[in-house]
């Protein structure tokens, strides 16, 4: 199919309209409520109405609402690059009851969407669900009413069946419910795995997750002293379902992966064009981190977060400069990702016209943000090249000075093994890692973040956080390269600034 994103985004929410729906704008991607620093799902903003408040919009009543909401998952940051399904910036198509139609009929249309071929048109064959471990009332939805095979449904726990993941132990209070998901067989080109084993992997390329239909019925309150959890009945059963645009874009686009859909596709040229080094597919991490932090750092600036050493400031710096990063490492000395804006405004500004209105004060900041990390990585390498300038050929630089590199400059190892190799000189890696883990562990110990992704980072923690934090580690060690540029700067000006 040839549906273009912005296309499939309008299908959606005309489908729902036909379905009864009032269709709201996206609300900002700066979060309703402080459970979080941003909007993680469509859901957030109709917190409240899912907890009974009067379902009415800017003066409309509407049991049934439908929306496509920008979302920012602070915990996807550093999957961007290392997975196929992960942006930092996800497009949330949703519908929403609120006390009004459940189970039956927020599965049916979903089937409906997906399979009708005046809709989305895809094979029926392809689709898989999974349920709430003993969620009967969706089994025979599934089984009965769609015709869904039984063997094509997994049965999970609250850990992967329950919105937000593992809500009844974990949190936030408010409204939770079980859900039930639904996914997408890639087919063999992606992985030999089956959908039997997905009950085991919970990880596959193959088989991608696509839409989440959440049952919230529930009102989590603060557990018992023992830690029994306490869930409420909400006065009413109500509706959130939740899919990713670009996952759904990338699934009828039948493309490799988001890098490959219409919107990103324009972006990765660009980043080939401005660096002069060709894409050749997923081993090209830093063309693709480039191209999706830009698209969610501009919307994130469009709607009013600018860069900055606590809460959500942040986390743009955060993301702006793991984007610097992959530019470096592309060879761009200049900086250069602020000319990727012009794309985003132009797929994106039609859906979200606060790009259209902001373009030039999203360029100025990306730019900016550029020229200040530039300078930090510049005093990096002029005191590396103090360093081996004193040092003999052939010798080795101790993992400390490597560290310190690191973690004075943001300064990272590959980068200082690679300028080290000019100079005849090696890095000693093994006390480079030893140095790496002390901090590591020193900053496991002094860390306020819980294990969730969505909510782990509550405003709070971050706010909270002093610019000396060692807050990149675990960042770092997933990536397993040192790019934990995060808090560097702010490092290297605390340190400048005589404390
Ligand atoms: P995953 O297991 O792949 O991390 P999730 O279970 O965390 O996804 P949900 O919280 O259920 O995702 O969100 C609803 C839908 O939003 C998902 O089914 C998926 O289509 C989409 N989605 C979630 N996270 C992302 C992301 N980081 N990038 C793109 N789409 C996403
Ligand atoms: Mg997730
Ligand atoms: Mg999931
Ligand atoms: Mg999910």
């Amino acid at each position: 199919s040839s549906l273009s994103t912005a296309q499939i985004r309008e299908k959606y929410l005309q489908f729902f309209e036909s379905k009864g729906h009032l269709r709201l704008p996206s609300y900002s991607t700066i979060a309703p409520d402080p459970t979080t620093l941003f909007t993680v799902a469509g859901m957030q903003p109709f917190k409240e109405q899912f907890m009974g408040a009067p379902a009415v919009f800017d003066g409309v009543a509407s049991k049934r609402v439908t929306t496509a909401q920008k979302c920012l998952r602070i915990g996807d940051i550093e999957n961007v690059g290392r997975t196929l399904r992960h942006c930092s910036l996800l497009e949330m198509l949703g519908n929403f009851s609120f006390g009004d139609y459940f189970k039956r009929e927020a599965l049916t249309w979903a089937w409906e969407f997906l399979t009708s071929p005046e809709w989305m048109g895809l094979d029926p064959e392809k689709l898989h669900a999974t349920i709430y471990q003993d969620d009967e009332e969706a089994f025979a939805i599934w089984t009965q009413e769609i015709g869904l095979p039984p063997e094509r449904i997994l049965r999970f726990d609250a850990d992967e069946n329950f919105w937000p993941a593992d809500a009844p132990k974990e949190g936030p209070n408010g409204p939770c419910g079980p859900c039930s998901e639904i996914f997408y067989d890639r087919g063999h080109k992606y992985g030999e795995d089956s959908w039997a084993d997905y009950a085991e992997t919970r990880e596959s390329a193959r088989f991608l997750e696509i839409w989440n239909c959440v049952f919230p019925q529930y009102d989590r309150q603060e557990p018992l002293p023992d830690g029994t959890p306490v869930l409420k009945d909400l006065p009413f059963k109500n509706i959130d379902t939740g899919m990713g645009l670009e996952r759904i874009a990338t699934v009828v686009q039948d493309v490799y992966d988001f890098y490959s859909n219409d919107v990103f596709a324009p972006m990765v040229a660009k980043v080939v064009e401005l660096s002069g080094q060709p894409y050749e597919g997923p081993q090209n991490v830093s063309h693709r981190v480039v191209a999706e932090h830009i698209r969610s750092v501009s919307m994130v600036i469009a709607d009013g977060s600018v860069p900055s050493n606590t809460g959500r400031g942040y986390v743009v710096r955060k993301i702006l400069r793991r984007a610097s990063r992959h530019a470096y490492l592309l060879g761009l000395r200049e900086p250069s990702l602020y000319k990727l804006v012009p794309l985003v405004v132009d797929k994106m500004g039609g859906a979200y016209p606060e790009l259209k209105d902001n373009q030039a004060k999203i360029e100025a900041t990306i730019r900016a943000e550029e020229e200040r990390f530039l300078k930090t990585l510049e005093g990096g390498i002029q005191r590396l090249g103090g360093l081996l300038s004193g040092m003999q050929k052939g010798a080795t630089l101790s993992g400390e000075d490597a560290f310190l590199l690191y973690d004075t400059y943001g300064f990272p190892v590959d980068l200082t093994k690679e300028i080290a190799e000019e100079y005849g000189i090696t890095v000693d890696e093994a006390s480079y890692a030893e140095s790496l883990e002390n901090a590591q562990n020193i900053a496991r110990a002094g860390s306020k973040y819980g294990k969730s992704e969505l909510f782990g980072a509550n405003q709070e923690a971050l706010d909270g956080l002093s610019p000396t934090q060692f807050v990149g580690y675990d960042d770092l060690q997933a990536e397993g390269e040192v790019m934990a540029l995060v808090g560097a700067g702010e490092r290297l000006e605390h340190l400048s600034a005589g404390s």
